[in-house]
């Protein structure tokens, strides 16, 4: 297999082509695994969906695909679907005209240096920071509403199991904590920082993007503090004003989009 030549990317931005990209995987390569969809699985891919039609500050054409794909499942009534009928209004463009997901990945800033490296656990990671985001900047009236999609998507079907399971364990301890969208965008930066302590040296770490607690202080100096006792502490309110304006709509590239 040839690989793809590298796509130059600025490592302190996100880029829609991850986003679409990750869409892309989780709709159509995640999904396809299961030849239908029905009970807890199927609410959890409906407020996936809904989510995603909601809040994805994507291309009018991407949007409007998320908004009639939303349409179609909230419409059906039979307690299971084919994953066929979701491909097929997924693939649909004359029953929705200007809708579309572009097929196919194109990492950019989830880039590896080796094709087992980062992608799609990178994307959906990006992917759902920015939901997090858009929800509190448009006003969303449920604080726990992004997580909750997450949660249940990541535990019915993210590919990955252990991921899955440590994630549904985070959850579990501390998500009923979050009260509003500011508190919902804090959890899931520290959550994920968690995870790239945890995971920080392991194999599955690509040497060029190594785990760190993030963001980094020549991304965010005022983020980082010390303590009197010396130690590291977080400017919780600083860091909440970088994760609003790094994963805003308006701050996302789109380069290397079809
Ligand atoms: P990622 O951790 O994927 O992060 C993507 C980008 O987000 C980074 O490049 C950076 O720009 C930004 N970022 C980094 N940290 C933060 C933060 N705290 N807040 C906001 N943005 C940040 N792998 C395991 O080996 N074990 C696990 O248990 C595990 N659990 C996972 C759970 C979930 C829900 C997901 C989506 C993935 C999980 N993974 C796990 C995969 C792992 O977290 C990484 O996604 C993967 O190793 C690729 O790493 P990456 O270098 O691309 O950075």
């Amino acid at each position: 297999r040839t690989e793809e030549p590298w796509r130059p990317f600025n490592r302190s931005r996100v880029y829609m082509a991850d986003l679409e990209s990750a869409l892309h995987y989780s709709l159509r390569v995640e999904l396809a695994a299961r030849e239908v969809i029905e009970g807890d699985a199927l609410n959890a891919l409906n407020k996936y969906v809904s989510v995603l039609a909601k809040y994805f500050p994507g291309r009018p054409t991407v949007v409007n695909l998320l908004k009639s794909l939303n349409s179609w499942l909230q419409n059906q009534t039979a307690g299971q679907i084919s994953y066929e009928a979701f491909k097929k209004v997924l693939d649909n463009t004359a029953q929705a005209p200007n809708a579309a997901l572009p097929e196919g990945v194109r990492w950019v800033g989830c880039q590896g240096s080796q094709p087992h490296f980062r992608r799609y656990p990178c994307g959906m990671w990006t992917l759902f920071h920015v939901l997090t985001v858009q929800a509190n900047v448009t006003g969303g009236s449920d604080p726990l509403e992004v997580l909750n999609a997450m949660r249940n998507y990541i535990h019915h079907f993210f590919g990955c199991r252990y991921c899955a399971e440590h994630f549904e364990n985070m959850a579990k301890d501390s998500l009923e904590l979050v009260y509003t969208l500011e508190s919902a965008i804090m959890w899931l930066w520290s959550r994920h920082n968690r995870v790239n302590n945890r995971i920080a040296g392991a194999l599955s770490e690509d040497p060029l993007f190594p785990k760190i607690q993030w963001p980094p202080p020549e991304m965010c100096p005022f983020c980082h503090t010390v303590s009197k006792s010396g130690e590291h502490k977080w400017n919780n309110e600083q860091v909440l004003s970088f994760l609003v304006s790094y994963f805003d709509s308006s701050s996302i590239l789109t380069d290397y989009l079809e």
